[in-house]
């Protein structure tokens, strides 16, 4: 079962909540995917079933096309968010790590040229590895933090969080003004380009510069899904 953890790896006292993703935030992935730039945050969720831990290998499901790499900075939060100012927003959060919100890409376009919901493409077991947190306090987030993922030993992803159309504050108010993030939940914050298709024996390294970075790899379960 998956928990969060700090980044000595021990298991926080927080539940696995619902994970509140926020797409079409970086603009470099807005122009590769050829989607239009949204006037406020595009929202989806993956439910706690999808998380799991991402140094452990993991496996993305086979027989549905492709399956893409999106990292992201993700947020676990802390304490209740309602309704709150992009100022005060930030004090909720727990700590900072890094998730991949994997998509089954083909299953999402016929999704989305049909213009029904995402969740067959973004929410199934497994839709969500997640890295340990960064207490907030040693982050400096409003410095900006560079993330990158490679793949196979090249660089597939880079991301700063600088380049968000939509900051971390921001998202946080915009989010809690929907729907209440509770402790346990994790927001993550959109992936900058680089997305593509992973496949079964991959080696991967997630780094959050300055603080970790994590090797994994991609496994697949022939007949899971
Ligand atoms: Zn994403």
């Amino acid at each position: 079962m998956y928990q969060h953890r700090d980044s000595q790896g021990q298991p926080l006292p927080l539940p696995v909540g619902k994970i509140v993703c926020v797409g079409r935030n970086y603009a470099d992935h807005i122009a590769e995917l050829n989607n239009a730039t949204p006037d406020q945050p595009v929202l989806f969720m993956k439910p706690a079933t999808s998380a799991v831990a991402v140094q452990q290998p993991f496996s993305v499901p086979v027989g549905h096309g492709p399956c893409h790499n999106e990292l992201e900075l993700a947020l676990l939060i802390a304490k209740p968010l309602c309704n709150a100012r992009p100022e005060e927003a930030m004090a909720a959060v727990w700590g900072i790590g890094l998730g991949l919100d994997l998509t089954l890409r083909s299953v999402q376009q016929q999704l989305k040229e049909k213009q029904l919901p995402w969740e067959r493409a973004k929410a199934f077991d497994g839709a969500c590895p997640l890295s340990f947190f960064v207490p907030i306090a040693q982050c400096d987030w409003q410095q900006g933090l560079g993330f990158s993922l490679q793949v196979n030993g090249s660089v597939r992803q880079q991301g700063d969080s600088r380049l968000m159309l939509f900051d971390m504050p921001h998202l946080l108010s915009d989010i809690s003004q929907q729907f209440t993030l509770l402790p346990g939940d994790v927001v993550m914050t959109g992936t900058p380009k680089g997305v593509g298709p992973l496949q079964d024996g991959d080696a991967l390294r997630l780094t959050l510069e300055g603080h970790f970075h994590i090797d994994t790899h991609v496994t697949t379960q022939e007949g899971r899904r």
